[in-house]
């Protein structure tokens, strides 16, 4: 069966395929259905903001539609960046690291979480979403080019590495992507 990722971003699309395609999930991404739209997220949490991303692509294709909303809670700066975290500052990933490496100069609790709400609606308008979590701490320096975003200054304590120096397998098998994915998957059959 064919199912919409609601993403143009190409690492997203990579681990939700690798996770659904065992489901019999074929997985299309907009450019391929000529679908070229960015919707506003203006939710006030990240299931609001993959509600709206899934919603807008559902009314413009007549299969399965899979939306994510995911970001970086730091818990001492109070949740931050969260549903920003793509908008944290202009720029590139490297300048938003650096602004968030700025913001941590001096603190102690470098506890933090990747956050990430699936949202899943199908052509007779059900919808299932999920939540996935996954827990690590603010590196003093980034590390690793693999994977996007925050990934090289996310240490996990488990694997002794950031998020940037792990396998595509191994993060799949830890983030709050797959996680978040795995639940829906267990709610699907
Ligand atoms: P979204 O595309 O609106 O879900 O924004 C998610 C933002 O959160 C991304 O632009 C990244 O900054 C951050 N983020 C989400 N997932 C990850 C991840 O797996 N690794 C690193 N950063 C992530």
């Amino acid at each position: 069966m064919k199912l919409l990722a609601a993403t143009g971003n190409k690492h997203k699309i990579k681990e939700i395929s690798r996770i659904l395609s065992p489901m019999g999930y074929e997985v299309i991404t907009p450019a391929e259905m000529g679908i070229d739209i960015d919707p506003e997220e203006t939710g006030l949490s990240f299931l609001e903001n993959a509600t709206i991303k899934a919603k807008a692509f559902a009314t413009l294709a007549d299969i399965p539609v899979l939306a994510d909303d995911s970001g970086l809670e730091v818990d001492a700066l109070g949740g931050e960046p969260g549903i920003y975290s793509s908008r944290y500052a202009e720029g590139t990933d490297a300048d938003r690291v650096a602004k968030l490496l700025k913001n941590m100069e001096g603190q102690k609790d470098r506890s933090a979480r990747f956050v990430c709400e699936v949202v899943m609606i199908f052509p007779d308008g059900k919808t299932v979403s999920a939540k996935g979590e996954c827990k690590g701490t603010i590196a003093a320096a980034p590390a690793g080019d693999g994977g996007f975003g925050y990934d090289p200054v996310f240490y996990m304590e488990s694997f002794g590495k950031t998020m940037a120096e792990l396998t595509e397998d191994e993060k799949n098998s830890v983030s709050h992507r797959g996680n978040a994915l795995e639940n829906l998957r267990k709610k699907l059959t």
